[in-house]
């Protein structure tokens, strides 16, 4: 925060008055909007499950009370809602803990092979239920610098979003690779060697127009569409806070009705980055 002192004359104020120019109070204005701006839309997407669950309990504790058929049906309903509100909060509390540790970079060395195989078995059965195959290959066996469980989140984030909008019966693409600063655009915005981790879908693509925001809290292409397939708008915004934390950098690449690739660029751990690339030509 700066402030300067500007001396003013004016013929009105017949003198010297000073005017304390406040440089970042737009940048402040800007954070304590976006912060209220935050509350307002956790607030809403709350208060919209929860709104649908007290007029399902009022209906069951009145008019429908003897009805069995409608039980049946109004359960499985708040049973959804209420997991839906569960997701959410889950996601509210993993951005909190993430913004709060995000000035102490993590110190582990972390397996990518290890890290990406827990991810996806994890998420096999999903990618099985739409007819798809996930795919890892990791052509770099380097480690990176991280915290384990902030990167298991980062990756099934984005492999359970590339299952959620890849089309049915197609591949979900991880590769991992080394990559440079003297190279690679993103590794030189790193500043050091990364692991390049790209998760790629044959999905619906994203327009130009939505990337640059995508990482936003609650921002989505189509609202309906994220919550009829159980997202909460967050999974992005937690992806870009916890690459953040780890010094790394992502990208993100789409061509409508192609599909769409993010990668994560991870800075290596000290012991790999001092050896030396392998050549291309024996991988
Ligand atoms: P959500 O819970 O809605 O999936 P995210 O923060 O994970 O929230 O993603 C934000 C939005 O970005 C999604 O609603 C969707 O519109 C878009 N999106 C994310 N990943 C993909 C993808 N692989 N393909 C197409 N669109 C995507």
């Amino acid at each position: 925060f700066s402030a300067r002192v500007v001396p003013l004359t004016t013929p009105a104020l017949d003198g010297t008055v000073a005017i304390v120019s406040l440089h970042n109070l737009t940048s402040v204005r800007r954070a304590e909007r976006m912060r209220a701006d935050f509350v307002a839309n956790a607030s809403h997407e709350l208060r919209t499950p929860l709104s649908s669950l007290l007029g399902f309990i009022e209906t069951l504790l009145g008019p429908a009370r003897d009805d069995g058929e409608a039980r049946e049906r109004f359960l499985a309903i708040m049973h959804e809602q209420a997991l839906r509100m569960a997701r959410l909060v889950e996601d509210l509390l993993s951005l909190s803990r993430i913004e709060m540790r995000e000035h102490t970079p993590p110190d582990q060395a972390v397996d990518p092979q290890a890290l990406l195989d827990s991810v996806v078995g994890a998420l096999e059965l999903r990618a099985r239920a739409k007819d798809m195959r996930l795919e890892v290959r990791i052509l770099d066996h380097l480690p990176v610098v991280g915290d384990k469980d902030e990167l298991a989140q980062v990756f099934q984030n984005l492999i359970d979003n590339a299952i959620k909008y890849g089309r049915a019966g197609t591949a979900v693409r991880v590769v991992a690779r080394r990559a440079e600063p003297a190279g690679d655009a993103a590794a030189r915005r790193v500043g050091r060697p990364v692991l390049a981790i790209a998760v790629s879908d044959e999905g619906e693509g994203i327009a130009r127009e939505h990337l640059p925001r995508l990482t936003e809290r609650f921002y989505r292409v189509d609202t309906a569409r994220s919550r009829e397939l159980g997202g909460t708008g967050l999974g992005l915004a937690i992806v870009k806070h916890i690459v953040n934390r780890h010094r790394g950098h992502l990208t993100i690449d789409s061509k409508v009705g192609k599909g769409t690739t993010f990668t994560v660029f991870l800075p290596l751990a000290e012991s790999a980055a001092q050896r030396p690339p392998q050549p291309a030509a024996v991988r």
